[in-house]
């Protein structure tokens, strides 16, 4: 397997609740094709929860619902590494080295940083939120990932990697390879308020959400009086928006699924758009009914243990040089 490949495939997301459709399009259905021909880790980012609040609530249950969601979409933890960061010591370790290659004002300067903290319900920035993209720098570069596919706000982080890694090899010796961002057709998928689809703004629909649940997200979202549907991203955004959704769902173009609509207005555009996600989610939910808690724990146990004999190693590459002795490791 994975002879001929050419990358190592990195990526993640944080268990801070369901993935949905900005998820399933903006990356999981890359991470579905890459695992075919590449190497692929996907982490779990559970120290990462707590940069945006105060405790990691409840983690064990958040954690196993995102493994669930990735083997119901699809991914194969045959050829998959599924891990947690919290299950990674090493990676830790790499964080300290890597901060000390970046100042205080690029990280001050990250626009998506900036729009997280203005999104966080905190009512100060903590030093982990100011500096999680080195710890991403780590979760990338421990295992030399050369395509990383996200989402658009992923690339101000991409960048912060990129800079690590062109640094380290400048003032160390050639270590990491400078990874590339792999966007998708659907970079930045809205959600139902207009803003960016995530899991913590209540504004999401659930990949494993229930057809009434989807229903009821669905008929809730603010729409526009006029009668005849177009799509006018600038000057109807909403109604744009779930054009939009539709379109990726049914793979088809929002203009066409406008017209096709016509003068049927909002009523009849909602109807379209949850038919077509819950036509789209079905297969997904089907196969999540048929998971267990079982099934993550065992994903994980055996992606941890992959993941932390790569990233031993790695550490061991950037002590050395960096010119650091481990006294033990010496002795023998
Ligand atoms: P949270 O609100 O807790 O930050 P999130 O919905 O932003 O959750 P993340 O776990 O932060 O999800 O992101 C995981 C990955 O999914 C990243 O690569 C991110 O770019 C991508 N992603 C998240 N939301 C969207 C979206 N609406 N459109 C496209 N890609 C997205
Ligand atoms: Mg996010």
């Amino acid at each position: 397997m994975h002879r001929t490949s050419t990358h190592v495939v990195l990526t993640g997301d944080r268990p801070t609740g369901s993935l949905h459709l900005g998820h399933y399009f903006g990356s999981l259905a890359n991470r579905l094709v890459l695992q075919d021909l590449h190497p692929v880790f996907v982490l779990v980012a559970d120290y990462q929860v707590i940069t945006d609040r105060d405790r990691p609530g409840e983690i064990r249950r958040n954690v196993t619902d995102l493994v669930l969601d990735y083997l119901a979409v699809g991914l194969d933890p045959a050829k998959v590494t599924i891990f947690q960061h919290s299950a990674v010591p090493e990676l830790n370790q790499l964080m300290l080295p890597f901060l000390s290659l970046v100042t205080v004002s690029e990280l001050g300067r990250n626009p998506t940083v900036k729009d997280e903290i203005a999104h966080s319900s905190q009512a100060a920035v903590s030093g982990l939120m100011f500096t999680y993209s080195v710890h991403q720098a780590a979760d990338i570069l421990f295992c030399k990932a050369t395509l990383v596919p996200v989402g658009k706000d992923q690339l101000p982080h991409l960048e912060v990697t990129r800079t690590i890694a062109r640094r380290f090899n400048d003032r160390y010796g050639p270590v990491f390879p400078l990874p590339e961002a792999m966007l998708s057709d659907a970079p930045l998928v809205a959600g139902l308020d207009g803003g960016k689809m995530s899991k913590s703004r209540g504004n999401a629909i659930a990949l494993k959400a229930t057809e009434d649940e989807t229903a009821a997200l669905i008929r809730r979202a603010v729409t526009d009086s006029e009668r005849l549907i177009t799509y006018e991203p600038d000057r109807r955004p909403n109604v744009a928006n779930l054009l939009s959704l539709a379109g990726l769902c049914l793979g088809r173009r929002p203009q066409e699924i406008a017209e096709e609509i016509g003068y049927g207005g909002a009523a009849a555009l909602k109807r379209l758009v949850t038919e077509a996600v819950n036509e789209f989610c079905r297969p997904i939910r089907r196969r999540r009914r048929e998971l267990g808690e079982g099934d993550a724990l065992a994903v994980l146990r055996e992606g941890n243990a992959r993941a932390r004999e790569v990233a031993v190693r790695t550490l061991d590459e950037v002590r050395d040089a960096m010119g650091y002795t481990i006294a033990s490791r010496a002795a023998s």
